[in-house]
């Protein structure tokens, strides 16, 4: 039997392409290994918004290298936002790797696998076992009661510091027709919570000859049985019209919870970024949203240390966050990357001490205005889908995506209401609902 691991980094739109190739690997024959010292295929999916993710990818292939060096025998395949559209400057640097595959293009793994599977089997005697089929729009098997379904690839917006747009293309929209039907397909295989990803998702259905958006595809889903909950990520405030936060406001299964990128508090900052808008706006759609929904959870993204910040720019930022209260930050100091504007064009002037430090002050507003959020909960009572358990311990999220965790097993895939008696930054934990009914003995 043959076997394949995939190690993937990066974001969530990596994770799915990794189960769609694992579902087309599947398909011509293979099984999925989680020892990656046996596999007869290793793929490595990578990522490139950061030097780090690529230098750890730079790693394994080493490390990869050196095993086959020493005897083993196995293929090694790189995709993902590292590999662009032309591989022959890696293909040099990295003879080892058989194949190279960009984003959502993962025909020449699947070539490479099938001529492997093939020349085993005639080895062993087994003719014709392996076929080469046409794949694709196999979905992903899902590995646990919550999925994230692509539903629009790449990015128009060419922010000056991004290698998105480079690696992933332009804005490239799934037909509504056929999200709704891997949907199904994922209610249909346990899937309670479906997350709906794009670069800047609400661009959805802007550049198919289809009268869709994102809340049309919100709409299909309410009526899909089986579904309990939609989440979506990641959002542009400029195509965040008021159409999807009603949309959001209004439909039962829709989680009241927003993942919007600011990036930075200062508009001559967000002009060097090129994002598109200015605070105002973006200060717009987050009242937008909390006129229409008070208690949603919203979370950003914040860059230090872009070419040029000065301190009142940082500082611009600071007021910024704690101006709206964030339900999360994520932050993340600048790295140039080779190809963008940023790179080619604005120098790289923060130190890295200056980024540090920035950096640091971020995330210590983080964390005050989390636990600050999470408090809240004390003594109240939230719905949580089980995603997985361990020692006896569940752990899932809450609708506003916050981690939980209370005790409890065979729960995977249920909706449990759960009272909160601890909080901390980054998680909750509390007692099942009901358990606190049963008398103690
Ligand atoms: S919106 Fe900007 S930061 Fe986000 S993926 Fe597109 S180019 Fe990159």
């Amino acid at each position: 039997m043959s076997t394949f691991h995939i190690w993937t980094l990066g974001c969530q739109m990596n994770q799915a392409d990794s189960l769609k190739l694992a579902a087309g690997l599947e398909q011509i024959g293979y099984q999925p290994s989680h020892d990656e010292d046996s596999a007869d295929l290793f793929v490595i999916n990578t990522c490139s918004v950061r030097q780090h993710a690529e230098d750890r990818a730079y790693s394994r292939i080493g490390m990869l290298r050196k095993r086959r060096d020493n005897g083993e025998q196995f293929q090694i395949a790189v995709m993902g936002c590292m590999v662009g559209p032309k591989t022959d400057d890696l293909e040099r640097r990295f003879p080892a790797v058989d194949a190279w595959a960009r984003p959502q293009q993962f025909e020449p793994i699947l070539a490479i696998a099938d001529t492997a599977l093939t020349e085993r089997d005639v080895s062993e005697g087994e003719l014709g076992a392996a076929q080469l089929i046409q794949w694709d729009s196999t979905y992903g098997k899902p590995a646990g009661p919550t999925a994230f379904v692509p539903v629009i690839h790449g990015c128009d917006k060419f922010c000056t510091y991004c290698i998105v747009p480079l690696r992933r293309g332009r804005e490239d929209s799934r037909p509504s027709v056929e999200i709704l039907d891997e949907v199904r397909f994922l209610a249909a295989n346990n899937v309670r919570e479906v997350t709906l990803l794009g670069q800047t998702v609400e661009a959805y259905g802007h550049d198919i000859d289809e009268d869709v958006d994102l809340a049309t595809l919100f709409e299909g889903i309410e009526t899909i049985e089986g579904i309990d909950r939609v989440r979506f990520l990641t959002s542009y405030p400029k195509d965040m019209t008021d159409r999807i936060i009603d949309a959001v406001a209004d439909l039962p299964k829709v989680c009241e919870h927003f993942n919007i990128p600011v990036q930075s508090g200062s508009n001559s900052m967000l002009e060097r970024m090129r994002r598109g808008y200015l605070v105002e706006d973006f200060e717009d759609r987050v009242e937008k949203i909390r006129s229409r929904m008070p208690d949603a959870a919203i979370a950003t993204d914040v860059i230090v240390g872009c070419p040029g910040e000065t301190e009142a720019e940082f500082q611009a930022t600071v007021d910024l966050l704690e101006r709206m209260q964030f339900d999360v930050i994520h932050v993340a100091a600048y790295s140039p990357r080779p190809g963008t504007y940023a790179h080619r064009k604005l120098e790289d002037d923060v130190s890295r001490e200056l980024k540090k430090e920035r950096l640091h002050v971020i995330e210590a507003i983080h964390a005050a205005s989390s636990v600050r959020i999470n408090q809240r909960l004390l003594a109240q009572t939230v719905e949580v889908l089980v995603e997985r358990e361990q020692d006896g311990r569940s752990t899932g999220r809450t609708r506003h995506g916050q981690l939980a965790h209370f005790e409890a097993t065979n729960r995977i895939g249920q909706l449990v209401d759960v009272t909160i008696d601890e909080v901390t930054a980054w998680s909750l934990r509390g007692r099942e609902a009901s358990a606190l009914l049963l008398p103690v003995l």
